[in-house]
């Protein structure tokens, strides 16, 4: 019998595998009730490391939450378990979520499935490498500002962030509350639908959620927009796959129509602005006191406690992104950054609903290049950022964005994404399975299909956070 934690030893997708745990949790009846026997019944699923699962570790892939079992359950995850499907552990991902490669966990990287050189992606790599494996049919993940898109386009299968307030936050642990999303990672567009109109809805206990009314189409002929990417350098693979994409579109019957989104140019810093000082906000909570591992021998001295708690606990990224937004935040400078930050958000809100005025989706690449070397080799973080500029428009202006593979180059997974106005999710879904009708790709070389129970064994599994 093989352990999926064995086959996981070189793609190290999981942080904590616990099937049984998860079996025990479905089986809890709770107050919204049973609704069992439907096509999620008994199967398995992934969730990243910043969603609370009760009795599963929640560790943000930080080393100051290495000891923290989650209390409670979210609520995406609880309307999973009340249809019957079982969480069998909890994946990998960037510390707190900020970051495109997984590098940045503090329990070591996930790799690549299609090549063990390459990262998967990220933040929510982990359970994009999970998906792409074949250990679980699909994951949860979290997009702030392509977290769950980006992951998946790297690994070769699709990701969902829906319309901003559509799935409740409740469970989450915030990084930058009003940019974020709990998303979707299958590899199949039927599995993202079933798991996202289970998932969506209002939730009292996030009141940014929202009831859920899906927005229709009204041309008969799907029309694509597609932006000028003129003044954005694609790595050649991103742009022969982007003309592909075009290609393919057209010959299978969508209208293509050329979009302006000049805002585009001043996201990424805009987005940092706001991210950054949202987490700067959102991460004060993690103090060695209320949460976090102590520093030991300062009980008496709680400054010197929750600066020693902060340094050790948190790696370099989180401490750059608390800085920096500490620092946009600063008296007397908000007009400067946070409020010039705001200001590029509403253009660029304003240039989509332009854009949705006249055709039905957007057409854009996820990433300006295809799956990147770990280590030196690689991206560094700054260029890691600057590339976050296709993905984070979505983010910043709330809208659904689905991820897709487009075609391989050179071996390896290169994905393109659909927008759509707010609660297109369906729409987004459709354009997506008649390109893949068409133009289906391979799975990654390490794919297997599992068992029939959904799952593998789990015994003897080694802890991933002990040594
Ligand atoms: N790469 C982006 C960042 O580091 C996106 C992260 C995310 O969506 N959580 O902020």
């Amino acid at each position: 019998m093989s352990h999926v934690y064995d086959e996981d030893r070189e793609i190290r997708a999981f942080l904590q595998f616990d099937p049984e745990l998860g079996r025990e949790l479905a089986a809890v009846p709770t107050s919204s009730g049973f609704n069992q026997g439907g096509p999620l019944n008994g199967v398995p699923f992934a969730v990243k490391d910043n969603i609370a699962v009760r009795s599963f570790r929640l560790t943000c892939g930080s080393k100051l939450l290495k000891d923290l079992v989650s209390p409670y359950t979210a609520t995406a995850v609880q309307k999973l378990l009340d249809r019957g499907a079982v969480p069998v552990g909890k994946t990998n991902l960037d510390e707190f979520g900020m970051g495109s490669s997984t590098e940045n966990s503090g329990f070591g990287m996930t790799y690549n499935p299609w090549d063990l050189d390459r990262v998967p992606g990220g933040s929510s790599g982990g359970s994009a490498a999970a998906v792409a494996m074949g250990f679980v049919p699909f994951a949860l993940g979290s997009d702030t500002g392509g977290s769950v898109r980006q992951p998946a386009a790297f690994c070769g299968v699709y990701g969902l962030k829906p319309t901003y307030g559509a799935v409740s936050r409740f469970g989450l642990v915030a990084y930058a509350s009003s940019l974020e999303v709990i998303g979707i990672i299958a590899r199949e567009p039927s599995v993202l639908r079933e798991v996202f109109s289970t998932i969506r809805g209002q939730d009292p206990r996030d009141h940014t959620s929202i009831g859920y009314s899906e927005a229709k189409q009204t041309r008969k002929r799907s029309t694509v927009g597609v932006p000028e990417l003129g003044s954005i350098p694609l790595r050649e693979e991103v742009q022969s796959s982007w003309e592909k994409t075009l290609d393919g579109l057209k010959r299978i019957g969508f209208q293509l129509k050329q979009i302006e989104l000049p805002a585009l140019d001043y996201l990424v810093s805009a987005y940092y602005v706001i991210a950054c000082a949202e987490a700067s906000a959102n991460l004060a909570r993690f103090d060695g006191i209320r949460y976090g591992s102590r520093a030991a021998g300062f009980s008496g001295n709680p400054e010197k406690l929750v600066r020693l708690s902060r340094s050790r606990g948190l790696g370099d990224e989180v401490k750059l992104r608390i800085l920096l937004g500490t620092y946009v935040l600063r008296s007397g400078f908000q007009d400067q950054y946070y409020l010039r930050a705001q200001r590029i958000r509403t253009a660029i809100r304003r240039e989509f609903e332009g854009a949705f005025s006249g055709v039905d989706l957007v057409l854009m690449p996820v990433y300006p290049c295809g799956p990147f070397k770990w280590g030196s080799e690689g991206l560094d973080p700054f260029s890691q950022k600057l590339s976050d500029i296709f993905t984070c428009s979505a983010n910043m202006a709330g809208l659904p964005a689905l991820s897709f593979p487009a075609s391989v180059e050179n071996g390896l997974p290169i994905g393109m994404q659909f927008l759509g106005p707010p609660f297109a999710e369906e729409r987004l879904l459709q354009a997506c399975e008649r390109y893949a009708r068409v133009f289906p790709l391979p799975s990654c070389p390490l794919y297997r299909p599992p068992d029939s129970q959904g799952t593998r064994d789990s015994e003897g599994i080694p802890d991933p956070l002990d040594g």
